[in-house]
């Protein structure tokens, strides 16, 4: 037996057995794993508190390589209670972790799992979650290959009189390259940079005007839908219940 301690967060659970689960956890160190969590869905069983979507802290297991470890324990930092509280903000998570799987398909830095507990932080304190989830998103599109053109023109590479960003175009578009395209506001243009560079943990203020919000997401939107090959359900449920998109 290979006993190990790792921050991580629980990505999804199955039920196993009558009284057990499997959880997906994300890890700092190990990446993705499946964890067995025996006996949770006892209640009197100690493992029954830690073993649901969301919870993040130190996890101690038996750990297997290849197959399912086995949980022992959990010293939970923190299980976004507050993110559990209205549907909105179990919509938006929800998509996260989805989007968060996908892209660990595709990528299993460690980068990712700071990204994500890092904003599952800023909502569960409250900060916009519409904003929250495009940075994220942009943040991913470095993982997924599909990396913005956003310090010069996506086109020529002239650093000034940049006047629109285009999802066909890859990013942004100067005064010299644009044609027709759908112009967003200098605002809109600005903030999608702002976004992709900002240290997430640090943010301390996110007020977006509606304008703003919903052209972020019209771009981002576009450019996941062209690049991405992503297409999530809970996405789609998003769009719904949040009116986005
Ligand atoms: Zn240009």
């Amino acid at each position: 037996m290979n006993l190990v301690k790792t921050e991580g967060i629980v990505l999804g659970e199955t039920n196993y057995s009558e009284s057990s689960k499997i959880l997906k956890v994300l890890t700092k160190e190990y990446g993705m794993i499946s964890i067995m969590s025996k006996g949770c869905r006892n209640l009197k069983s100690k493992l029954r508190g830690v073993s649901s979507l969301f919870v993040y802290g130190d996890f101690h297991f038996s750990y297997r390589e290849s197959g399912i470890s086995t949980l022992i324990s959990v010293d939970i930092k923190n299980s976004f209670l507050k993110l559990q509280s209205d549907i909105e903000k179990i919509t938006y998570a929800s998509y996260l972790l989805d989007l968060t799987e996908q892209v660990l398909k595709h990528n299993a830095q460690e980068d990712i799992y700071f990204l994500l507990t890092a904003t599952l932080e800023k909502m569960n304190d409250g900060y916009n979650l519409q904003a929250l989830t495009n940075i994220l998103e942009l943040k991913y599109l470095d993982f997924l290959g599909i990396r913005p053109v956003l310090d010069c023109c996506s086109v020529c590479g002239n650093k000034t009189e940049i006047v629109t960003i285009n999802a066909s175009a890859g990013g942004y578009l100067c005064r010299n390259c644009y044609h027709n395209e759908k112009m967003y506001s200098e605002k809109t243009i600005k903030l999608i940079r702002m976004f992709y560079y900002v240290d997430i943990s640090k943010i301390s203020k996110l007020e977006i005007k509606e304008d703003s919000l919903k052209e972020l997401e019209e771009f981002i939107g576009d450019y996941y839908d062209r690049y991405s090959g992503l297409y999530l359900k809970s996405r789609n449920f998003l769009e719904n219940v949040c009116k986005i998109g």
